[in-house]
């Protein structure tokens, strides 16, 4: 049998959501229901597909089944398309299986021409009305389907209301509206070389390849990828009889909302407009009445709709958003969907039904979309005023929240000027660990070059800090403290604005609005947490990191990164001398004087966490990003090593690397000085030691991690000097303290050899940034520069540095876990790559058996709500 492309809406339901899209199988649910729909039909969203793989063609078979399906609506509706007596009028809609803002949404009045409007206006004894639908046809039509631009025939209507002395489209006659649609078609005429035309059902294929084709244009495209729908749905379109909005006073549109989408408030909300066509509502080129004045004007309309409205939500169990149309006193239902609200209103809504005895905890916990609660724990833009402005650029929305003040270049002139109480924010060519101080004194910091898993991406994720990164469209330069953006100079103190949830840059002042924790954000994370099954744990290199993580939910640390802790005050000085002493007894001699300081951090940070378990990894990067950069410094070091500014430049030299990511780092760094693992293990152990001797009852079991590991024999050599040093030092104290040493797995070849290193590792974490930049060979730094062009190609539809990507890299995380679990089956197993904040990333690792996740501190409410949807979806 041959595909069914098409269906009527009496032919489907709601459960057919994926082939009929949102809108689609909605209508066909209402019409179920028995409410008043006008009724028609749907093309599947795999016609759409089709009409891609047949190379933007609708091929016959689908075009048969459409022309089918008209003569089954024309018998259904007891009018015929171009009919003289009784002439059909369609809309036309899109509607892919989650709601799509960007892509066509509606042409209505479809099927009119001379001579249908002619039939209409004489029949109905209302011309004005005919008029009026046939120039909103042909100005919807040029629009979308033939790209003209709106404002061409915006521009015509003003110029005749301006002509008439008249301020109103409804003062507009039958006469001047007839006058418009001759100069529409005039318009479309000179644009495009051809009239417009009349035949209905070549309007009709014309209007559903134009919802076809809007599936592909840049926005929709954006859309997705913000949102994670996948290219290969596709979008359905939807057929239906026209109800007449606009056809006098006692006909009219509206949208209402079961409750208030801001604040989850359960009343009806909505707004409506008599004698008017859906559009103008959303437009506003009239100002709408609010619903509660339907029941003066229409009461038993309204009644009616009150019903429908209770209905539906009880049907749906959840908010609905709803389209209808009165036409002549009677009601019609366009549309219902479960509608978007605020994050805050979300949780209201979810908690509000489960007291209601509507939905189960579950369902609460899955009706909630975990990227949401980022404006709840960061600030956001006044959502009023952002609206009235545009966008200078667009770049990575690395780290939500939303910044506005005053540019400075160095993170040195970032913590001078926030000190003397300055909203700074740090615009830098890329940051390094030196930044560190700069970016926490900063409200928000914006960079030149950078991907997802960048230096300032990962860091200001950390500090719960608004960050938006290679944005490639500055032209920066940093030495003279000037930067050009969207045609404009850029100098210290000049006021910029940008938001690190949607990646948009602005110039100028935009006031934020800082982020609140409801109460309603409490009950549904219990729930979250009683249903889910992974820990999440957090990455958090500092007590109050640490803390704040703990505040959040954190159930441990997954990753403490040292590193770090060594930019802090002078400790900085005292690492550049290890690096830069040739001789053993002078590196010795360095870390001597960073061990106590090390200890002491490791100590606040056990104590944040109340004997939680702590994974602490030894030292990571390569050596060059702490070496002194400015003359100053470079002359204070070679000072405290007695030595000349030429041999410490040597030495810096020295350290230059063409491929740091690849070069001399992780376990690399303990082969070569293992007495920086020895320093960082006698800390790690003796800070345990005093803790627990202060807190018996917490029995801490260090966690030491060793990074970068490709190679079991690298990983039993490193392990071989940690072992030492901790048993040492644990027989030395005298109490029992349990330790284990485990490894990242973040190197291909770890992967492919977790047998082997499982052997000797007691536990492993994918490091999946690294693993993602190793699999693919994409710098983790610079993939942000050509990842654009891949996602034009549709090469690839996200970033694989914020999603993990399950086929490559999932593979060869879910062969480590086989491996590693045959090797050593108690083995516990973790991810602390920034995929384990990313809510679709969350659910692969619990679908491939993780213990834990581990994300920086703010993300720590995403990946609990995250991992509780994937236990209740498995189910
Ligand atoms: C990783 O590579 O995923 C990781 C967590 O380590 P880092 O980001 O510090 O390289
Ligand atoms: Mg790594």
């Amino acid at each position: 049998m041959a595909n069914k492309w098409v269906y009527l809406f009496k032919e489907g339901d709601a459960t057919m959501r994926n082939l009929l899209g949102g809108k689609g199988a909605n209508l066909a649910e209402m019409t179920k229901l028995g409410l008043p729909v006008p009724q028609g039909f749907t093309v599947t969203t795999e016609a759409c597909t089709q009409y891609y793989e047949d190379g933007k063609l609708i091929n016959d078979e689908i075009m048969s089944q459409i022309m089918e399906h008209v003569g089954k609506l024309e018998e259904i509706a007891g009018k015929k398309f171009g009919d003289k007596e009784n002439p059909l009028l369609v809309s036309v809609r899109s509607g892919a299986r989650a709601s799509m803002p960007g892509m066509m949404d509606t042409i209505l009045n479809l099927g009119l021409n001379e001579e249908v409007v002619e039939i209409l206006s004489t029949k109905s004894g209302n011309p004005r009305w005919a008029w009026d639908c046939y120039r909103r046809f042909i100005q919807m039509y040029s629009d979308v389907v033939m790209e003209v631009g709106k404002k061409h025939f915006e521009s015509l209507i003003d110029k005749m209301k301006a002509q008439k002395g008249i301020t109103e489209d409804v003062e507009l006659t039958a006469d001047d509206l007839k006058k418009l649609s001759e100069q529409f078609k005039a318009e479309y005429k000179s644009k495009l070389g051809e009239d417009f035309p009349t035949d209905p059902k070549a309007q009709l294929i014309g209007a559903i390849k134009a919802v076809f084709r809007s599936w592909d244009n840049p926005r929709a495209n954006v859309y997705r990828r913000d949102n994670d729908i996948p290219y290969s749905w596709g979008t359905a379109v939807n057929v239906q009889m026209m109800a007449f909005g606009n056809m006098g006073n006692t006909s009219g549109t509206g949208v209402a909302f079961t409750r208030d989408p801001a604040t989850g408030e359960k009343k009806l909300m909505g707004e409506f407009l008599m004698n008017a066509q859906g559009e103008d509502v959303v437009a506003g080129v009239r100002t709408p009445q609010h619903i509660d004045q339907l029941k003066d004007i229409m009461p038993e309309v309204y009644k009616e709709f009150v019903e429908i409205c209770n209905t539906l939500e009880n049907h749906y169990r959840d908010m609905q958003d709803m389209e209808f149309t009165i036409e002549d006193q009677k009601l019609y239902m366009l549309q219902t969907r479960n509608g978007k609200r605020t994050a805050f209103a979300a949780l209201k809504i979810a908690c509000d039904l489960v007291a209601e005895g509507m939905i189960t905890e579950e369902k609460a916990v899955s009706m909630i979309d975990p990227r949401n609660l980022d404006t709840l724990l960061h600030p956001t833009f006044d959502a009023v005023v952002v609206k009235t402005r545009e966008p200078i650029a667009k770049a990575l929305a690395a780290s939500p929240g939303a910044a506005s003040g005053q540019i400075v270049f160095t993170a040195e002139d970032a913590k001078n000027q926030a000190a003397a109480g300055k909203r700074v924010v740090l615009v830098r060519l890329e940051t390094s660990p030196e930044d560190i101080e700069g970016m926490k004194a900063a409200v928000g910091i914006l960079t030149v070059r950078g991907g997802m898993t960048s230096h300032a991406a990962v860091v200001a994720r950390g500090m719960g800090k608004c960050c938006v990164s290679g944005c490639s469209d500055i032209v920066m330069d940093e030495e003279n403290k000037v930067f050009k953006l969207g045609g404009k100079e850029y100098h210290e103190g000049d006021i910029i604005s940008f938001d690190g949830t949607t990646g948009k840059i602005y110039d100028g002042e935009i006031p934020t609005v800082e982020a609140q924790i409801v109460g309603e954000f409490g009950k549904i994370m219990e729930w979250a947490d009683k249903y889910r099954t992974m820990k999440v744990r957090t990455n958090a290199d500092t007590p109050e990191d640490a803390r704040k993580a703990r505040e959040l939910g954190a159930e441990g640390i997954g990753l403490c990164r040292t590193e770090h802790m060594f930019f802090e005050g002078d400790r900085i000085d005292a690492f550049r001398e290890m690096i830069c002493s040739d001789t053993l007894e002078g590196r010795e001699a360095a870390l001597a004087k960073l061990l106590p300081v090390q200890q002491k951090d490791f100590e606040k940070i056990y104590e944040a966490l109340e004997g939680h378990p702590v994974t602490i990894r030894f030292l990571d990067p390569p050596l060059h990003e702490f070496v002194p950069t400015s003359e100053e410094d470079i002359e204070k070091l070679a000072k405290a090593k007695s030595k000349t500014v030429e041999d410490i430049k040597a030495i810096i030299n020295s350290l230059h690397e063409f491929n740091p990511m690849m070069g001399h780092r992780g376990c690399r760094l303990t082969v070569t000085y293992p007495e920086i693992a020895k320093m960082q293990t006698a800390a790690i152990i003796r800070a345990a030691i005093s803790v627990s001797k202060a807190h018996p009852e917490w029995k801490l079991k260090p966690e030491l991690m060793i990074p970068l590991v490709g190679e079991s024999a690298e990983f039993n050599f490193v392990k071989k000097i940690v072992v030492e040093v901790a048993d040492k030092e644990i027989a030395e104290s005298g109490i029992n303290l349990e330790y284990e040493v485990g490894t990242m797995i973040e190197i291909p070849r770890a992967c492919l050899t977790a047998d082997e290193i499982a052997k000797e590792a007691e536990f492993f974490c994918f490091g999946t940034n690294d693993l993602t930049q190793m699999t693919f060979g994409f710098s983790r730094d610079d993939a942000g520069k050509f990842l654009d062009s891949y996602y034009d190609a549709k090469i690839f539809e996200s970033d694989p540095f914020v999603k993990v990507d399950q086929v490559g890299v999932g593979k060869l995380m879910e062969m480590a876990i086989k491996l590693g679990k045959a090797a050593r089956p108690e083995i516990h197993i973790g991810i602390c790559g920034e995929h384990g904040g990313d809510p679709s990333s969350v659910e692969f690792c619990h679908k491939i058996g993780l213990d834990y996740v581990s994300c920086s501190p703010f993300r720590v409410p995403i990946a609990r709500l995250a991992a509780a949807q994937a236990a209740i979806n498995s189910k």
